[in-house]
């Protein structure tokens, strides 16, 4: 339990100095300027005072006891003072001091020497490397951390590996006239894991939002787990570095651990219903607004414009976020007609004129509350100077303090109307400077209105022949186990297939009929058609005879298959990885060059739900392509849907299954079904087995 760390009585620092241009010193002054309701110990050997505070020359003088001990001294210092402040009943050290695990060689031994020290004595470490932690609320007003942006209570959390990222997001999160409940930039993170720190902020109930900077995740399913409970009433959103592979390089240098691919962090932050923002402007953008605003309860988005241009931006922004424009009722449109200016347009987005007054602005807020069409509204107004703006920066506020749905403001104006600007944001309503701006942070938050919908939604279950599937698995010799095999694992998942026997002499198997397919069943061969190890549409035994004679030559000792000829359909692909320390990811595009030519395909985590796979398929820029073109019937797409929910299953039920590609399989117009032709599966050796264990 971290309440301690955030809700301390008492902190020594060591390493307290008089020196302006030292970490002690700072850290003391912060504690001090910000009025921690806790008291503070200065350590220093040879000072007798610093600061105008007692100091005292170790943590073990301290008359009283100490409950978070921060430590700024030189590396080698570090893991004595743990010692001490272990001897002292100390529950959290929080260790500013660089040049541990990050630096490799002996900064990572002397990490674990410290880490020791302070398992010896049940002290918790937070950093080491780090910045330090903050608590706003006026009871603890706590900054334990060295940094210099003013802390302003809000409602917004802040959890940051790096101490430049959440510097850089408090720093904007004030300029933008917020503040933050809670801030933790947790460095090397060695004891206290990101993890908890996470489930913490989401325990606090001031807390509305949390903001997260993720450099390496650990715990990969503790953390989705994690997020999936907050997600529920807290939008988590993260931006993450290391997107390109020099960054991925420099992160991995920065806190001496490595992270996913770029495109795994994707699918990872989906199922775990964090929102993830390209660039930290939009995150903290939108994070503004959500400590704020309460969440609108679907995608319709009424505009209010006092100048048709930038409303018309704001149009193009939020329905290419995927937002919609609100169908406004009659009733609404009635009442503004009666009560606005003649001039005015009342449609969405509605245009109340550049004349407007206050109470216009008022009486369209209020229609608007009533309307059930609307879920949100965005206000982007100029302040004209024939216009008492004050009076209707007034009116915005009064009238949001009676609104429950979302109220975002674009004010296009200079520094004449610093105040108007000021008494909008003064009632906690986001202000931008930009309709694009303002646009995509309405577009963010019914995207969490979204996920909030994800997050309750169940895994589906599908019918599936667990045991029968789990010997085939066990008595397969190799790696892949054969197509026979794989064939009868999906069946037993109700899975159709394209019915495929294993050939053994020259006459057709029992149940087969002609026309038919012959192809290589080798470990060996990976790409059978590549290397002539396919023949479709083979239809007399003399055909099937012949070609096998060649193939057989060509693959000396390999086993065949004959299969039936399926008609042709629409092919795609799906498939199954079991990503190490993360879980498994289900995959789906269009198949043959689709797939490899326009990487055209979509990720998801088992289990799905049916909206989920849904989803998934509905993912992809080939979509039309199943939705029925130029002549092409519609797929079956329920089928497809039913394939990837059994996919999940066998995800689920079959840990054994490290890798599955399903490619191609045939759908067939809507009603009609599909047919897997092709599978590969590939099984888990004995070491990856413990490995999947503890995942
Ligand atoms: P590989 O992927 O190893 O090259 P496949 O078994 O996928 O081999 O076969 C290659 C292609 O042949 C498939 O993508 C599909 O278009 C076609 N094909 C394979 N089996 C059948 C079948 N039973 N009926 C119809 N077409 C098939
Ligand atoms: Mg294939």
């Amino acid at each position: 339990m971290l309440n301690t760390l955030f809700r301390p009585r008492s902190i020594a620092v060591m390493g307290a100095s008089n020196n302006t241009f030292s970490i002690g010193n700072r850290v003391v002054k912060n504690l001090l300027a910000h009025e921690f309701k806790g008291r503070i110990y200065p350590i220093n050997l040879k000072e007798p005072e610093i600061l105008g505070l007692r100091a005292y020359p170790s943590i073990l003088d301290v008359p009283e006891p100490v409950d978070i001990g921060m430590i700024a001294v030189k590396s080698t210092l570090v893991p004595q003072m743990v010692e001490d402040c272990g001897k002292k009943g100390v529950k959290f050290v929080i260790i500013h001091t660089a040049g541990f695990r990050e630096m490799g060689g002996e900064g990572a031994k002397l990490e674990d020497q410290l880490l020791e020290n302070a398992k010896k004595y049940g002290v918790r470490v937070y950093g080491p490397n780090c910045q330090g932690i903050m608590n706003s609320d006026p009871e603890v007003s706590v900054y334990a951390n060295f940094t210099f942006t003013p802390m302003r209570p809000g409602r917004a959390s802040i959890l940051a590996q790096s101490g430049g990222v959440a510097e850089l997001l408090n720093l904007n999160l004030r300029k933008m006239g917020s503040g933050f409940r809670m801030y933790a930039s947790q460095g090397n993170a060695s004891d206290v894991s990101t993890n908890e720190l996470l489930d913490f902020m989401g325990n606090d109930p001031e807390t509305r939002t949390i903001i997260m900077h993720i450099e390496s995740m650990k715990d990969t399913p503790e953390f989705i787990e994690c997020c999936r409970r907050i997600g529920r009433d807290k939008a988590l959103l993260a931006i993450r570095t290391g997107r390109t592979t020099a960054a991925a390089k420099a992160v991995s240098s920065h806190t001496g651990s490595m992270m996913q691919e770029d495109s795994l962090t994707d699918t990872i932050f989906e199922h775990a219903g964090v929102m993830r923002f390209d660039t930290t402007e939009e995150m903290i953008s939108a994070a503004y607004a959500f400590a704020s605003q309460p969440v609108p309860a679907g995608p319709n988005v009424a505009i209010v414009a006092n100048a048709g241009g930038p409303g018309i931006m704001a149009i193009d922004e939020c329905v290419g976020n995927g937002l919609k424009l609100a169908k406004l009722s009659e009733e609404t449109k009635a009442r503004l007609r009666a009560g606005l200016i003649p001039e005015a347009y009342v449609e969405n987005p509605i245009d109340v004129a550049a004349t407007a007054r206050a109470e216009h602005f008022a009486l369209t807020l209020s229609c608007l509350e009533d309307d059930p069409g609307v879920d949100s509204i965005l206000i982007t107004m100029v302040t004209p100077p024939f216009v008492d703006c004050e009076a209707v920066g007034r009116a915005i506020a009064e009238t949001a303090a009676k609104l429950t749905k979302p109220l975002v403001c674009v004010v296009m104006t200079n520094e004449n109307w610093a105040s108007t600007v000021e008494t909008i944001k003064g009632a906690g309503i986001p202000v931008f400077d930009f309709p694009e701006a303002g646009s995509r942070v309405v577009a963010a938050m019914a995207r969490y209105a979204e996920i909030r919908k994800h997050l309750a939604e169940q895994p589906a279950g599908a019918p599936g022949n667990k045991a029968k599937a789990q010997k085939i698995l066990a008595g397969a010799p190799g790696e892949f186990i054969s197509q026979t095999a794989a064939f009868d694992v999906l069946s037993g998942y109700e899975i159709p297939v394209a019915r495929t026997v294993k050939l053994s002499g020259e006459r057709l198997p029992r149940g087969l009929k002609y026309p038919v397919v012959l192809k290589v069943d080798s470990e060996a061969v990976v790409h059978k058609s590549d290397v002539g190890g396919v023949a479709l549409n083979l239809a007399r035994p003399a055909a099937l005879k012949k070609v096998h004679a060649e193939m057989a030559a060509h693959f000396p000792g390999a086993d065949f298959v004959v299969q039936e000829q399926c008609a042709q359909g629409t092919e795609i692909i799906v498939g199954l990885k079991r990503e190490p320390g993360v879980g498994a990811v289900i995959m789906f595009g269009m198949g043959g060059i689709h797939v490899e030519a326009m990487k055209d395909v979509s990720f998801r985590m088992a289990p799905l739900s049916q909206e989920g796979a849904a989803r998934m398929i509905r993912g992809i820029r080939s979509l039309p392509l199943l939705q029925g073109f130029r002549g092409i019937p519609p797929a079956d797409i329920a089928a497809i849907q039913r394939l990837l929910i059994s996919v999940s299953q066998m995800a689920v039920d079959l840990p054994e299954i490290v890798e599955m590609d399903l490619n191609p399989v045939i759908v067939y117009p809507e009603g009609q079904g599909l047919k897997v032709v092709d599978v590969r599966i590939r099984k888990q050796q004995q070491a990856q087995q413990i490995q999947a264990q503890s995942v």
